[in-house]
């Protein structure tokens, strides 16, 4: 285990050479009152830099990464990110630039910003693109208020979203945090939106549906055209979660589908690291009237070529500080100029493929509830093991961490019981792809519930009582 720095302290080591002070004592005293002054030392901790940066390269290999292992984490993209983006999103025309800058002199910033709302408005076929929202369910929330001020403005009372039970469980939060109902409808057996509890779902009061695409389940929609038909003749809206854009790219745009409004995730689909708790993005994209709503300033071409910031008609207004995380939107330009229109579509096929791969491959030893083609993650059930042999999905995840991968997402979605969500992306190889079935299978064929208990035991953290790290999580080296 490594030590904290507070334990590696030597009193009078130094690691750093601070000028000599250039206030003179007398003036400090006049300066800061007495009562605001310190008596004696802060109990810093005293080390070299040697020290410092053995400590700190130490810790960080103990991180699991993309850069490091295979990472199929379900609904969450885990994907490589080519280091030219991080190239792009360094130069110092991008880092150093003020955002408070006159559009006059952050001509080339507000060009980025242009391609990008240009080139998002091609892969989701809608009207106007947002760059502003920070994260996935941050997209959401911002179109769930431009959806109110939209019936706002039409007078109509309509304070509903229907939700499937197989959407993210971002949705329902959203849609809460934004002030509206949720209804939450059934999946039928083969994983789509039940269409006869969405008829009676739908009122006058329905403002829209969240549609997560493809669901949670791993799986392409199969209602799409008949769930649009029937939310619109009630005069709702269509709200597509498309935060897993990575298995549609370049084969299927939800502004053709019928959906007004989308969110999408750069720091997933496009290119980010992400895992570590951001910086995110999740521009949002509208079509039609609601275009006119959409959170500000966006990035417009005038006539003479120029570039300058605008505000929408109607905007619901700013929901992020000056132009969002726009280091992490300069790397999904470069993404998307790097693989072009063609390039985006072969990696959304080749995510399709692996994740179909491994599926097939995993669907004997493991249960398949939804046993049919899947996009570009799929959701095995550990429910089999967990009968025959008390193996639950949580051991599953804890043995693989022992045989050096990360494990998938467990227990989401609710609606599959021991739920183990796969998602490969298109960046692995299929020697990588074999080695994590093989892994999977070794779980499934030789281990018992006796065995895993005490799983991961090769890591610096070992199995967690996680009831009591959730409830008393201790996050403080006591002195
Ligand atoms: C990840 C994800 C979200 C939420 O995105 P954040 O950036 O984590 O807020 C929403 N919906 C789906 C389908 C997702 O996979």
């Amino acid at each position: 285990m490594e030590k904290t720095v507070f334990e590696k302290s030597r009193p009078g080591r130094l690691g750093v050479m601070p000028p000599e002070s250039d206030c003179p004592e007398a003036n400090i005293a006049e300066l800061i009152p007495e009562d605001m002054r310190r008596g004696e030392a802060p109990p810093l901790p005293e080390l070299s830099e040697c020290d410092v940066m053995r400590h700190f390269v130490n810790l960080s290999q103990k991180n699991y990464s993309v850069d490091t292992h295979f990472y199929p984490l379900g609904s969450c993209t885990m994907k490589y990110n080519p280091r030219r983006n991080e190239k792009a999103a360094s130069l110092p025309g991008f880092t150093d630039i003020h955002p408070l800058s006159e559009d006059k002199d952050a001509q080339g910033s507000l060009e980025v910003m242009h391609e990008l709302q240009n080139a998002l408005a091609e892969i989701t076929g809608m009207d106007a693109i947002s760059l502003q929202p920070a994260a996935g369910a941050h997209g959401e929330v911002t179109s769930l208020f431009t959806v109110s001020r939209y019936f706002h403005d039409l007078g109509e009372d309509r304070n509903i979203i229907i939700v499937p039970d197989s959407s993210h469980g971002t949705n329902p939060a959203s849609a809460a945090l934004a002030g509206f109902k949720v209804v939450t409808i059934p999946s039928d057996a083969d994983g789509s939106v039940d269409l006869k509890a969405l008829k009676e779902a739908v009122n006058e009061h329905t403002a829209c549906l969240m549609l997560t695409n493809p669901s949670t389940l791993g799986l392409f929609e199969a209602h799409i055209s008949e769930i649009c038909r029937i939310i619109h003749e009630a005069g709702a809206l269509m709200y597509y979660d498309g935060a897993n854009m990575n298995a549609l790219m370049g084969i299927a745009r939800p502004g053709d589908m019928g959906f007004d409004l989308v969110h999408i995730n750069l720091h997933k689909t496009f290119s980010t690291p992400h895992g570590g708790g951001g910086p995110g993005s999740g521009p949002v994209g509208a079509k039609g009237r609601l275009a006119a709503y959409l959170p500000g300033p966006r990035a417009v071409k005038a006539e003479d070529g120029s570039y300058r910031l605008q505000r929408a008609e109607k905007t619901i207004g700013r929901v992020k500080m000056f132009w969002g995380n726009f280091l992490v939107i300069v790397k999904a330009l470069a993404y998307i100029r790097t693989l072009g229109g063609a390039g985006l579509k072969r990696a959304s096929q080749a995510a399709v493929m692996a994740a179909n791969y491994m599926r097939v491959r995993l669907k004997e030893a493991y249960h398949l509830p939804y046993d049919r083609m899947c996009m570009h993650e799929f959701v095995l059930s550990a429910d089999r093991l967990k009968k025959e042999k008390h193996i639950h999905a949580l051991d599953v995840a804890k043995g693989l961490l022992d045989r050096g991968f990360h494990a998938p997402t467990i227990y989401f979605p609710l609606i599959v019981e021991e739920a183990l969500m796969i998602e490969p992306t298109e960046t692995e190889s299929l020697e990588t792809m074999d080695a994590f079935i093989e892994a999977m299978l070794d779980i499934a064929e030789n281990e018992s519930s006796e065995s895993l208990a005490k799983a991961p035991e090769t890591l610096p953290v070992t199995r967690l009582d996680e009831t009591k790290a959730a409830r008393k999580p201790v996050l403080q080296w006591p002195q």
